[in-house]
């Protein structure tokens, strides 16, 4: 699958400096080592809505971890998917009376758009789940001889207790697991299960649903962890830095890729950490299609919204914590923005280094971008009440929050 055009990313004066990240398995801050290539898988949409202000979030969260890793000389092989087939898309689909591969292909087209606006830099491999199918069958197959799997009326469970590790990225009690399951997308209830918190490795066919030819597993489609998994597997192989997406995949979705992962290939672990972004609400509820309280990336800039002040409400909040959107937020945004630009517009200014140092430090420390924000801040009301005499320091400052922000001034 085509992804999307990267924005230039400047060079910067000085040293970058590496990262410290939160690792929800550990629990902890963990300094990570990656090379001179990163390696990061970001879960990517189901398209069957636009692109709403918590995946913006979630994205915004690690297009920080690329530009931070890009800073410090490295490489960054980042491999995100599609679920272009799935149950809320058929779902959603069928609603509607669409074909589902036309709805799939409308929201990742819009999908592209809102992530050129945001200037996110894309993944070097963008891979939808439907051609991602001839990596997946041999994956089932490989996971049922080495007899991690079992059938239930024709479709493929993953057992659990194939893996030793299993329940150590989410760390959660096995109430807790089962409730998320029912909640996200799993069926603990189905009888006959050997756990109810086995997961779906390949779908039978299902009469009025898509499904491809599964040689030995029959004819069928793919469950939706073990999608992520061949993607991420067969790109980034195992112990990979990164695996990232919002709070809400941390389980059941990351745990069973890890465990599905594990189980396969004998090795631990699948990634060195799982970083996970907070959710945004809307009036103190979570933004989600089944709330129907989005706010839409698109719906925005159509209101003639500038993508720079939506990506600078975004960086205004630790990407861990759980925020509310708010119309004030963006307007806050918009002053900053104008602020920023009227700072860099001119030929001189105070010393830019400390603020290249600055950005540098905060988004090291568990991207910290509210502190970042505050630095450039502080820069731009030196700028504003006392100006200064460093030629090119607009220049640097301009070019910091290009390179390390992804906000062009
Ligand atoms: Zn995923």
């Amino acid at each position: 699958m085509r992804a999307w055009p990267a924005s230039e990313v400047p060079a910067l004066p000085g040293k970058g400096r590496d990262l410290r990240i939160f690792d929800t398995s550990t629990q902890g801050l963990v300094t990570l080592d990656p090379g001179s290539v990163a390696r990061l898988y970001v879960c990517g949409i189901t398209p069957y809505d636009a692109t709403h202000m918590g995946h913006a979030a979630t994205y915004n969260a690690f297009d920080l971890v690329q530009r931070v890793w890009l800073d410090t000389q490295r490489q960054v092989h980042y491999v995100q998917n599609v679920t272009d087939v799935d149950d809320p898309l058929l779902e959603r689909a069928k609603r509607d009376g669409e074909r589902w591969e036309d709805l799939a292909e409308r929201e990742t087209a819009l999908f592209r758009e809102d992530m050129i606006a945001l200037r996110m830099l894309p993944p070097r491999e963008y891979v939808g789940a439907v051609e991602a199918i001839p990596e997946i069958i041999p994956m089932v197959e490989r996971l049922r001889e080495v007899g991690a799997t079992y059938e239930l009326d024709g479709d493929i469970y993953f057992s659990v207790a194939a893996d030793p590790h299993f329940g150590e990225v989410s760390g959660l009690d096995t109430a807790t697991m089962r409730a998320l399951s029912a909640e996200r997308g799993g069926d603990p209830e189905r009888p006959g299960k050997k756990n109810p918190l086995d997961p779906l490795l390949w779908v039978a066919a299902r009469e009025g649903e898509p499904h491809w030819d599964g040689g030995s597993l029959g004819p069928g489609r793919p469950g939706w962890h073990i999608e992520c998994v061949a993607i991420a597997v067969n790109r980034l192989g195992m112990g990979f830095d990164i695996q990232g997406g919002g709070s809400d995949l941390a389980f059941p979705h990351h745990e069973m890729g890890a465990s599905h992962a594990q189980a396969l290939h004998g090795e631990y672990p699948f990634a060195r950490t799982y970083v996970h972004a907070g959710m945004v609400g809307l009036d103190g509820e979570k933004m989600s299609k089944s709330q129907g309280n989005l706010v839409l990336v698109s719906q925005l800039r159509r209101d003639g919204v500038d993508p720079a002040a939506i990506r600078l409400a975004l960086l205004a909040h630790h990407y861990r914590t759980d925020w509310d959107w708010t119309d004030a937020l963006l307007d806050e945004a918009v002053t900053r923005l104008a602020r920023w630009r009227a700072a860099v517009s001119r030929p001189d200014g105070p010393p830019a280094q400390p603020v290249v140092d600055a950005v540098r430090e905060a988004l090291a420390h568990d991207l910290d971008s509210p502190a970042a924000l505050v630095a450039v801040d502080a820069w731009a009301t030196e700028q504003a009440e006392r100006g200064g005499d460093d030629e090119g320091a607009p220049g640097v400052v301009s070019r910091t929050v290009d390179a390390l922000l992804g906000v062009a001034l």
